[in-house]
């Protein structure tokens, strides 16, 4: 028929001309797309053959308000009617860019006061490690140009970001082991105190951690991880950035991960949830005391920035996205329907001899896979993946992580999700388990 042609050559074109990011690259030559997605609604998504599936990752962990939110759709539309782009280099500005920066400033932690935009979380965190080395050259310290992140770290794929993330594969991939990036243990203070006096205090710009790590395997930090970082961030003088790309707008069931921990950064890197994928935004936030010091003491340009730094359309979008999450109280609800979806992991784990550890935090959460919970005793070839497939041959989008060892399920659905469709989730990944083991 018509559809089946129409399927078939897309597939066909996707094989031949289309380079996937992070994707099995010999799997989509031979198999061409598992799934072509065509409709959005809620936590929903709908492929071309007609095959509806549950969203459990909020597509990559930044579709925060759902699918098919038609209110961005007109806002965009409207924005780009009116002025779709126009730049924000030297002294040009635009009414989104400005609104969204002022509003950051009122809903971020502590004193993060002023943001500098990009066009994603990759650009985020380069840009805070530039900014950070920058602010110590003004500082008559240039030699603090290192940067300390943490094992099981993701911050993105720039050439910066490659070099930060923990995880080694990433590294490998383009040979990417420059001497100013260091990484010290992800949950362990002591290992942090350790990195630092062996490279040099006054070599380090700055450490940046994920407050709950998500790509690395969903890994939420001791309760007083984060408190002790702050003081000794503040004993070696060093910066300290957070990297909310997953965590921020509300995803953990506050509006930023680190409000969990009681501390504030000195910069903030944020992009996803900020318009929930409706548009591509992201930025950096830095504190009063981080912006003060860069407009007294710059003589000359800031020499960076992006042609979309403060995309208008983008911006708009953001603003819309930021007043549905807090209309619809979804950060309240991303705390509650997370609180459930532990407690139904933990019943699954109760029924199922491979669930491992559970993990969460609001609606991240994760669950290690092992022979036997009782042996707590690994597979020798990681089986998440294999749930993941069944998973999705069922009607439920989910991710593995196998990096370093890991055998690890983790899902991050909308933060719309109601207590039926969190059920529904709950059920057929109880399904699936049962048919995997
Ligand atoms: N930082 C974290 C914590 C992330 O999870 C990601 C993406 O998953 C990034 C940074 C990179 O963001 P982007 O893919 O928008 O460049």
């Amino acid at each position: 028929t018509k559809v089946d042609n129409c399927v078939q050559e897309l597939l066909e074109l996707d094989k031949k001309y289309f380079l996937h990011p992070t994707s099995p690259i010999k799997q989509q030559q031979d198999q061409g797309p598992s799934f072509i997605f065509t409709e959005g609604k809620g936590i929903m998504l709908t492929d071309i053959v007609g095959n509806t599936v549950i969203d459990g990752m909020s597509s990559l962990w930044n579709v925060n308000v759902g699918h098919g939110r038609e209110e961005l759709g007109k806002v965009a539309m409207e924005q780009m009617s009116k002025l779709a782009f126009s730049s924000c280099f030297a002294t040009f500005s635009n009414e989104p860019a400005i609104r969204l920066a002022a509003k950051l400033a009122q809903i971020a932690p502590g004193d993060l006061s002023t943001t500098f935009f990009t066009s994603g979380g990759s650009e985020a965190n380069d840009t805070a490690y530039k900014l950070a080395r920058h602010y110590w050259i003004l500082k008559g310290q240039p030699n603090r140009r290192k940067i300390i992140s943490r094992t099981k770290s993701y911050h993105g794929v720039a050439m910066g970001s490659t070099n930060a993330t923990g995880l080694k594969p990433f590294r490998e991939f383009t040979n990417s082991f420059d001497p100013d990036f260091c990484y010290a243990d992800h949950f362990s203070t002591e290992d942090l105190r350790c990195v630092i006096e062996a490279e040099g205090p006054d070599t380090i710009a700055a450490f940046i951690a994920e407050p709950v790590q998500g790509a690395g395997g969903l890994h939420v930090a001791p309760k007083d991880y984060f408190k002790e970082v702050r003081s000794i961030c503040d004993e070696y003088g060093l910066l300290f950035i957070t990297d909310e790309v997953i965590t921020g707008f509300g995803r953990t069931g506050k509006y930023f991960g680190i409000e969990h921990y009681g501390v504030s950064p000195d910069m903030m890197c944020f992009a996803k949830g900020i318009t929930s994928g409706y548009a591509q935004l992201g930025g950096v936030m830095l504190s009063k005391n981080i912006h003060q010091d860069l407009m007294e003491l710059s003589t000359g340009t800031l020499l960076h920035g992006y042609t979309y730094s403060g995309h208008p359309m983008a911006c708009a979008v953001a603003l819309k996205n930021i007043e549905l999450i807090e209309q619809e109280e979804l950060i309240a609800n991303a705390e509650k329907m997370g609180k459930e979806m532990l407690k139904g992991f933990h019943w699954i784990q109760g029924k199922c001899r491979i669930i491992g550890k559970v993990k969460g935090l609001g609606l991240m959460g994760g669950l290690e896979i092992v022979k036997d919970h009782r042996t707590n005793e690994s597979f020798e070839t990681p089986v998440a993946p294999l749930i993941v497939a069944e998973a999705a041959k069922r009607g439920l989008i989910c991710r593995s992580v196998v990096f370093d060892g890991q055998d690890t399920v983790v899902f991050a659905p909308p933060l719309i999700i109601n207590r039926e469709e969190l059920a529904k989730l709950l059920d057929i990944l109880h399904e699936t388990i049962v048919a995997v083991e």
